[in-house]
């Protein structure tokens, strides 16, 4: 499970701190140094270790913190607060359009989880009260199409596709005007993928994007790639521009590296994680709740 190696380190370094009543300065350092080495360990991006150690160190090596009754809990506090910053404050939520449908166009790798993704959002929104048309738009992942269906046959939503002859803008802006035509309120649309990112793949999702004017796009990033996955969503996001990110196989992934860069490094702000291969396993992200999961 995610932050399994990490929550156990930063408990140690916390741990011999709260053991210890008053604290010193050097004690304060010293613990710090663990918590960048527990970071570097987890796969985190290096500057963003840094500029979060030396602002943790701002706060927690003063009179505040060293005179308090609680020293340790005061650190431990500090930690927590920077934490749930560094992966975004607060939780950022998907941003419906006030004139239906909300267009959702989703984005990234082959295999980083895009259609499964889809399915999963699409049983959520259902949840929600919401009506969504999924969209076939990787027309060149042979199987893309069909895997959509079976996900819209298994959750009885539509699945709106034109086989694999029509360019994707065109699917897009068609499946825009039948959800128009067919009352649903939001319209989420899969795109192709490319095992590396290429002039044409961009080129291509900058066309959907200007020519259909998404409310929302979501790109997708698996996170067992550890800063693959954060250099992906800076590249992604300065061709593109995403609004935001869904972090997918967080349940394979042991070290969250991922997780605890990607917002910092592009700052967007992650909107959903993906726990597993079933319809259900979507969850929004929480930065508190995930930091607090963290320091255990
Ligand atoms: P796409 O090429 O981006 O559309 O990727 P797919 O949606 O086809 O997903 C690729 C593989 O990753 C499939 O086997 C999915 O079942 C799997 N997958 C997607 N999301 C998750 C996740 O959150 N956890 C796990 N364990 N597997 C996932």
């Amino acid at each position: 499970m995610i932050f399994e190696g990490l929550s156990e380190k930063l408990q140690n370094a916390f741990d011999k701190l709260k053991g210890k009543g008053k604290l010193s300065e050097d004690d304060v350092k010293a613990a710090l140094r663990e918590v960048k080495l527990a970071l570097l360990e987890a796969d985190v991006n290096y500057k963003v270790v840094k500029g979060f150690i030396s602002k943790i160190e701002e706060r927690a090596v003063g009179h505040e913190v060293l005179d308090s009754l609680t020293p340790a809990q005061q650190v431990i506090k500090i930690v927590n607060e920077e934490l749930t910053d560094l992966m975004g404050g607060t939780q950022s939520k998907i941003s419906f359009a006030s004139n239906p449908p909300t267009v959702i166009m989703m984005a990234g790798l082959q295999g980083a989880g895009k259609t499964t993704t889809v399915g999963k959002l699409a049983k959520q929104l259902k949840n929600q009260g919401k009506n969504p048309l999924l969209v076939a738009g990787d027309i060149y992942r042979p199987a893309a199409i069909k895997q959509l269906q079976v996900l819209g046959d298994r959750l009885d939503q539509p699945v709106f596709s034109m086989g694999d002859k029509q360019s994707p803008v065109d699917i897009a802006k068609a499946a825009i005007n039948n959800a128009e035509s067919n009352g649903h309120d939001v319209v989420i649309i899969d795109t192709a993928g490319r095992l590396h990112i290429d002039e044409e793949l961009m080129d291509e999702l900058k066309q959907i994007k200007s020519e259909v004017i998404p409310h929302e796009i979501l790109l997708v990033v698996d996170a067992m790639t550890g800063q693959d996955a954060v250099n992906v969503a800076e590249e992604f996001d300065d061709a593109l521009g995403v609004d935001g990110v869904v972090l997918t196989k967080l349940d394979g992934d042991a070290r969250g590296g991922a997780a605890l860069s990607i917002s910092s490094v592009t700052g967007k702000p992650i909107k959903f994680v993906g726990t597993g291969e079933k319809l259900d396993n979507l969850e929004p992200f929480h930065p508190d709740r995930m930091s607090s999961r963290i320091l255990g």
